[in-house]
C-alpha cells in the first residue's frame, strides 16, 4: 500500500526486529519502546483501523496473539502485559495500518501508565 511504513516492514524494505511471523500476521519490536519488549502485531493485509478490519483478518490476527504474548513472556519475563490499539488520530493513532501494542509490564516505575 503506497507509502505505508508497516507495509514496507512486511516487504522487508524497512528493517525491524521480528518477534513472530506467519502467513497472515507479523509482530516486531516497536522502534520506540515504552517498556522493554514493546511489540506491535499487524495483519499483512493493509487495513487502516478497527473499522476497516474484516472479521477474517481480525480472526487471523487475534489467533496469533497468545503465541506472541507467550514468546514475549519467555524472552522478557514481565510480570504483566497490556494489549492496546489506537484508532484515529484523536485516539493517538499515528500509523494508519492496523496494529495492536503488546506492552510488557515490570511493576511500579516501569515507565508506562
Ligand atoms: P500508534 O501511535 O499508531 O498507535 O503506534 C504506532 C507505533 O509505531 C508507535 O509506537 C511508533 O513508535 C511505531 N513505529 C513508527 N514507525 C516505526 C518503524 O519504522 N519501525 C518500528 N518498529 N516501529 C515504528
Ligand atoms: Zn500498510
Amino acid at each position: 500500500m503506497g507509502n505505508c511504513i508497516f507495509c514496507s516492514i512486511i516487504k522487508g524494505d524497512i528493517p525491524a526486529s521480528k518477534v513472530y511471523e506467519n502467513e497472515h500476521v507479523m509482530a516486531f519490536l516497536d522502534i520506540s519502546q515504552v517498556t522493554k519488549g514493546h511489540t506491535l502485531v499487524i495483519p499483512k493485509a493493509h487495513q487502516e483501523n478497527i473499522y476497516e478490519l474484516t472479521p477474517e483478518t481480525a480472526s487471523q490476527l487475534f489467533s496469533a496473539v497468545p503465541d506472541i504474548a507467550n514468546a514475549i513472556k519467555k524472552e522478557f519475563k514481565p510480570i504483566g502485559l497490556n494489549v492496546l490499539n489506537n484508532n484515529g488520530e484523536h485516539a493517538g493513532q499515528s500509523v494508519f495500518h492496523y496494529h495492536m501494542h503488546l506492552i510488557p509490564r515490570y511493576g511500579e516505575g516501569d515507565g508506562f501508565g
